[in-house]
C-alpha cells in the first residue's frame, strides 16, 4: 500500500480505518507528481496538468477528501480517481482540550506510529505546533521527546496532513482569507525538522502555496537545535522565520543540554545565523532558552547571552521549563526569570517570557512524547511471523 495515511480518521478518532486497498495518496504531492500519477492512471496528457490545478484548489483550498464532490470535474472522471487515488487524513488516536483552549492531537499513522500536534488559539488566530518526525536523535537532557528514540521521519503527507486535520477540526474550509484560527505554523512539534529538511520542505511549499492552504512564509517558524549545515539550505529554499533553540551561552553546558552542540558548538551556531537570508529588524531570528534552575539562568549568563548575540537581528524568547516525568531539571524561579529576562531587554532584545500552554494535556513545549518505539528489523518480522501464525491459526479453526 503507498498510501501513508488514513482517509476519514477525524470521523473516527481510535483507528486509523483501513484505507483504501491500493489507492495512491494525493496529499504531500506537488502539482507535477499529481500529474504524472494522473497519466500513469491512464488521464491524457494535454489534460493531466489542468486536472492536477483542479484537483489542488479541492484539497487544498476546500478541503475536499471524496471525489465525489469535486463537482468541476466530470462525474466519470470522478469515479476514475476514486478508484486510483484518495486524499486521506493522519488518524487522531487523541484529541485532547487543555483549560486553556490549546488542543493535542495524537496521531496515528498507516503504520501505526504516533506522533503529536497541538493548537495553541489566541484570541483572534492561533499556531498549530507540527511535528517532523515520530521520535527524535538528538537527546536534549530537558526534552521528553528526547527520551525517545527515533522511529522515523515523517512524509511530507504525514506532515501537511496534521494541517489538514487541524483544519478540518476548527472547520477552517474553504481557506479564508482572514480571521483564522489557524493562522500560524510553528515547526516545534517533536523530531528535528533540519534532520528531515527534504519531507519537511515539500510540506511546507504546499502549505504557502497561494491557491491552497495560504500561510505566508512570514507566517511559519521552524525550529531547530542548530542542525548548521542545513541552515543555509533551510534559508535559500524555504526563507520561512528561524528559531534556534539555544538555552545555553557556554559550550561546556550546551554540550549537556543539547548534545549536538558537541558536533556544531555555539560559535559555528551564530555564525550561520548571522548569514541568514533577509534578516532585519523586521524579521529577527528568534532565540529560545529554556530556563533551569541553577542551571543556565544567571544575570551572568543573560549578559554572555547578550555579548553573542551582538550583530544578529535578534529576539529572545525565554521559556519556563515544563516539567515531564522523571525530568532532571526544575524551572527557575519567577524572580530569576523576570531578572533574566530584564537583562536581555535592557540590551534592545526584545525578551517575552513564553506563557506555558497545554501543560494540564501535555501538550507543553518539550512535554511531547508517543509510545512509538524503535523496533528492529528483527522484532518486525516477528510480529509478522506472529500475525501470519494467528491468522492461519484462525482460518483453520
Ligand atoms: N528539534 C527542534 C524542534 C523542537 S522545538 C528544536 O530543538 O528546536 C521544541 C522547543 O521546546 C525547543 O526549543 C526545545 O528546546 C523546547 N523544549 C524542549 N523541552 C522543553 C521543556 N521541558 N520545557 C520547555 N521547553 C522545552
Amino acid at each position: 500500500m503507498s498510501a501513508a495515511l488514513v482517509p476519514d480518521i477525524a470521523a473516527k478518532p481510535e483507528q486509523p480505518a483501513a484505507a483504501n486497498a491500493g489507492a495512491i495518496e494525493l496529499l504531500g504531492l506537488t502539482r507535477a507528481e499529481i500529474a504524472a500519477r494522473l497519466i500513469e492512471a491512464g488521464e491524457a496528457e494535454k489534460a493531466a496538468k489542468m486536472r492536477a490545478n483542479q484537483l489542488w484548489h479541492w484539497i487544498y483550498y476546500r478541503g475536499a477528501r471524496d471525489f465525489s464532490v469535486m463537482t468541476t470535474l466530470a462525474k466519470d472522471l470522478r469515479e476514475r480517481l476514486s478508484q486510483h487515488f484518495q486524499v486521506g487524513r493522519p488518524g487522531a488516536s487523541k484529541d485532547l482540550k487543555s483549560t486553556d483552549g490549546t488542543r493535542k492531537w495524537l496521531l496515528k499513522f498507516a503504520d501505526g506510529e504516533e506522533a503529536e500536534a497541538v493548537h495553541i488559539p489566541e484570541e483572534d488566530r492561533g499556531a498549530l505546533c507540527v511535528s517532523s518526525q515520530v521520535g527524535c536523535t538528538l537527546t536534549c537532557r530537558f526534552c521528553h521527546t528526547g527520551t525517545m528514540k527515533l522511529v522515523r521521519n515523517l512524509s511530507p503527507a504525514e506532515i501537511v496532513g496534521q494541517v489538514m486535520l487541524a483544519r478540518d477540526c476548527l472547520e477552517e474550509w474553504p481557506s479564508p482569507k482572514d480571521g483564522r484560527m489557524l493562522s500560524n505554523i510553528v515547526m516545534m512539534g517533536m523530531g528535528e525538522p533540519l534532520y528531515n529538511f527534504d519531507n519537511v520542505s515539500k510540506a511546507l511549499k504546499i502549505v504557502m502555496d497561494n491557491e491552497g492552504i495560504s500561510i505566508s512564509k512570514r507566517r511559519i517558524t521552524l525550529s531547530t537545535a542548530g542542525v548548521v549545515p542545513m541552515i543555509e539550505r533551510c534559508g535559500a529554499e524555504l526563507d520561512v522565520n528561524l528559531a534556534i533553540s539555544l538555552h545555553a551561552v557556554r559550550d561546556d553546558i550546551r554540550d549537556v543540554l543539547v548534545p549536538l552542540n558537541k558536533k556544531y558548538p555555539i560559535a559555528e551556531l551564530l555564525a550561520a545565523c548571522a548569514k541568514y537570508p533577509g534578516l532585519s529588524n523586521a524579521r529577527r531570528i528568534t532565540f529560545e532558552y529554556v530556563m533551569l534552575k541553577g542551571i543556565n539562568d544567571t544575570p551572568a549568563d543573560a549578559r554572555e547571552l547578550v555579548r553573542l548575540l551582538q550583530g544578529i537581528p535578534a529576539k529572545v524568547n525565554l521559556i519556563p521549563f515544563n516539567p515531564w516525568p522523571g525530568a532532571p531539571y526544575e524551572c527557575s524561579s519567577n524572580n530569576t526569570i523576570n531578572q533574566f529576562s530584564e537583562i536581555v531587554f535592557n540590551a534592545g532584545y526584545s525578551s517575552p517570557v513564553r506563557t506555558p500552554r497545554g501543560r494540564d494535556i501535555m501538550a507543553a513545549c518539550g512535554q511531547l512524547k508517543s509510545a512509538s518505539v524503535k523496533r528492529s528489523k528483527a522484532d518486525i518480522l516477528r510480529e509478522q511471523a506472529a500475525k501470519q501464525a494467528a491468522l492461519e491459526a484462525e482460518v483453520q479453526a
